[in-house]
């Protein structure tokens, strides 16, 4: 027998060459069915009505279209929802979707656990499982899309794993998301969150692909950063600014950091201007984050006072940054929640 057609890992020129070789049909077949799929979230060929009953059969036998399937669905108090799917060979991610000002932002996980390991983040707690293909990245969204029956405004990498490390599938999935014959979610409504993965970062700044990129730093230098997390070993933060400042250079676009606030480890006053020499000379914007409680963790969030008081001081520096509300801790869907959970 053939081999099954998995038809979410396709891209457009992908299904193109699938159509017209595989089945000799015309090239505009693929404009119909990534309109069924991306456009009406239709995935079963026998409901995409302007092909012929023959075939939607011959299509609906070789090719799968199949988003992961919901096993468990919450939503917390302020509207944010979390899935958890599963994928065909049992593995299981979860993903969230935020609703503010009535925007949807769906924030994707990338690996089914982590390698990373960061101390303080659930996510690699159970350690690295695989990676997902591209079509299961673009499957949660779409799963998500067609649940909340409108469209997503804005994806952000930044569910469980580190995209950087999935680096073709990531793209692949961003390739097909964006392009305007699938889903056509325009560039600058993604962002990328990383870890601090060196080559990574230099490989969107030659990639053409202008998405935003957000750095999870969470400590000013790198006796603190290692500690927290252990990938500044293999990426200390000399090395990290060297591929941003390249990053800026090519892309002229700015950077946000995330930086995590745990009471007594990186919220201290010095920290808060020794971030600002470290960053001197990019052009950035930093996003406090107050800690989401972890079962198990040794760290605490920081007190409001004490984020203030470290905002503070990043104000009188002309940093600009803000405070995050935190969004669906209620049901752990909050950042560095996330978890593997096993059938
Ligand atoms: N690996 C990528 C993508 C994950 S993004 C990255 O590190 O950027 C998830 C974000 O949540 C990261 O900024 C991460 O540092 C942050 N995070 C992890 N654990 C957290 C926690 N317990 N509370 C708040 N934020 C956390």
């Amino acid at each position: 027998m053939e081999e099954l057609v998995m038809g979410l890992e396709l891209d457009y020129d992908q299904w193109t060459e699938t159509l017209t070789g595989k089945f000799g049909l015309q090239r505009y077949r693929a404009d119909q069915i990534c309109q069924w799929i991306y456009q009406k979230k239709i995935f079963d060929f026998q409901e995409m009505t302007n092909l012929s009953k023959e075939l939607r059969g011959k299509l609906a036998d070789a090719v799968m279209v199949a988003p992961p399937i919901l096993t468990r669905e919450e939503t917390s108090k302020d509207g944010t929802k979390k899935y958890l799917w599963q994928f065909h060979d049992g593995e299981r991610v979860e993903s969230v979707l935020l609703s503010q000002e009535g925007r949807l932002t769906a924030c994707l996980s990338t690996q089914v656990g982590c390698p990373l390991a960061c101390t303080f983040c659930a996510s690699g707690e159970g350690g690295f499982v695989r990676d997902l293909s591209g079509g299961e990245i673009v499957g949660q969204f779409l799963a998500m899309e067609k649940l909340a029956g409108r469209d997503i405004d804005n994806v952000v990498y930044m569910g469980m794993g580190e995209p950087f490390l999935n680096q073709e599938s990531v793209f692949k999935s961003i390739k097909i998301l964006n392009e305007p014959k699938m889903r056509g979610l325009g560039i600058r409504r993604i962002t990328i969150s990383t870890a601090g993965i060196v080559p990574g970062i230099l490989a969107l700044a030659e990639a053409q692909m202008p998405v935003k990129l957000s750095v999870s730093l969470h400590a000013p230098n790198d006796r603190l950063r290692s500690k927290l997390m252990p990938i500044n070993k293999k990426y200390p933060l000399a090395s990290l600014l060297e591929a941003l400042r390249r990053y800026q250079s090519a892309t002229n676009d700015r950077v946000t950091f995330e930086y995590l606030m745990l009471e007594g480890v990186n919220d201290l006053p010095e920290y808060a201007y020794e971030l600002a020499a470290l960053l001197k000379g990019l052009s950035f914007y930093i996003n406090l984050i107050p800690y989401n409680q972890v079962e198990g963790s040794k760290y605490k969030r920081s007190s409001a006072g004490r984020i203030k008081a470290f905002s503070n001081i990043l104000s009188q520096l002309n940093i600009e940054h803000e405070i995050r509300r935190e969004r669906g801790s209620d049901i752990n869907a909050a950042c560095g929640q996330l978890k593997r959970i096993s059938a």
